[in-house]
């Protein structure tokens, strides 16, 4: 158990987004990147390591 999955598992939140938007956003600059795993972010370049 992580920080991170309970954080995840949290039904409703104050600010309203959806959890499913959190796996497309970059953990370096917080853009939305559309696309697969490991795309490269269109705002800073960082591509986001999903522990692969
Ligand atoms: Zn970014």
């Amino acid at each position: 158990m992580t920080d991170a999955d309970a954080n995840v598992t949290r039904p409703q939140g104050p600010a309203g987004d959806p959890v499913c938007w959190l796996d497309r956003v970059c953990d370096a600059c917080g853009a939305f990147v559309e696309g697969v795993d490991a795309t490269p972010c269109w705002n800073c370049g960082a591509v986001a390591d999903s522990g692969r």
